[in-house]
């Protein structure tokens, strides 16, 4: 059943379409490909699906709610609970260590002090990087920020994880390893991933693709 409906929808930087009509459905748990040649309006998509970005027309439906209803704080709040992000680079926090980038959602959540640290161990645990968890990102590799961003992504357990190009900065042995842990990680937890990627050994791992051209959609390869 979908869990995330965007429809029609449309966005403009300035008077420069984005999107021209562009749907998105993500049903709960399956791993969903979005494919499509640079510029093409795969970020803009994620951001509007994700209530970053406010369409110009159409809708966005989570749940059933349409996020145009609901207020910046309800839909700040909705994004932190529901939704997990991966970006290319980290995006992690260099002021805090490790080990307080992935605990740092779960204390946004309400979650103690000690429960967050340890949830935060147990994730980096499970990514293969237990020894960071003391080191700020910037003395890590690029590999080990990209684990850390999925461990942070992952550790409050939420149903949809947007990924934009999670591994579009790590070379292929590195990008095949966090790809596969981010989505062994996804299955275990039933959490939907919406994956952007131009990278078709990487599309492999989902079970749904989608193109976008031009600020459009089209379903290419339906699950099996
Ligand atoms: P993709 O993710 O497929 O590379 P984007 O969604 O990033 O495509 O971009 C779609 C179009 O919108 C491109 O033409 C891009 O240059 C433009 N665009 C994206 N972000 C901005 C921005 N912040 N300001 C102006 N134009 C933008
Ligand atoms: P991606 O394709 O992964 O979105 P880009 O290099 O297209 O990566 O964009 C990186 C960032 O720059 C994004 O935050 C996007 O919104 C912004 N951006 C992209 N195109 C433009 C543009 N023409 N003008 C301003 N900002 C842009």
């Amino acid at each position: 059943s979908a869990l995330l409906t965007a429809r029609d929808v449309t966005y403009f930087f300035g008077n420069t379409p984005a999107l021209r009509g562009a749907d998105l459905t993500v049903d709960a748990g399956e791993v969903l490909a979005v494919l499509g040649p640079s510029g093409s309006g795969k970020s803009t998509l994620l951001h509007c699906a994700a209530g970053i970005l406010p369409p110009k027309t159409g809708s966005v439906h989570y749940r059933g709610v349409d996020l145009a209803g609901l207020d910046d704080r309800r839909r700040s709040d909705l994004r932190l609970r529901e939704f997990g992000f991966v970006f290319q680079f980290g995006q992690l926090i260099d002021e805090l260590t490790c080990l307080e980038n992935v605990s740092l959602p779960l204390r946004l959540l309400g979650q103690g002090r000690r429960s967050a640290d340890e949830t935060a161990r147990t994730w980096l645990d499970r990514l293969g990087v237990p020894d960071v968890a003391g080191q700020r990102p910037g003395q890590v590799s690029g590999g080990q920020a990209q684990r850390i961003a999925v461990a942070r992504a992952l550790a409050h357990r939420p149903a949809v994880i947007f990924a934009d190009e999670p591994t579009g900065a790590l070379d292929s042995l590195q990008g095949e390893q966090v790809m596969r842990l981010l989505v062994e990680a996804v299955r275990e937890t039933d959490a939907a991933l919406v994956l952007i990627t131009h990278d078709t050994r990487i599309a492999a791992y989902s079970d749904r693709e989608i193109v976008v051209r031009d600020g459009r959609t089209s379903e290419t390869r339906s699950a099996a």
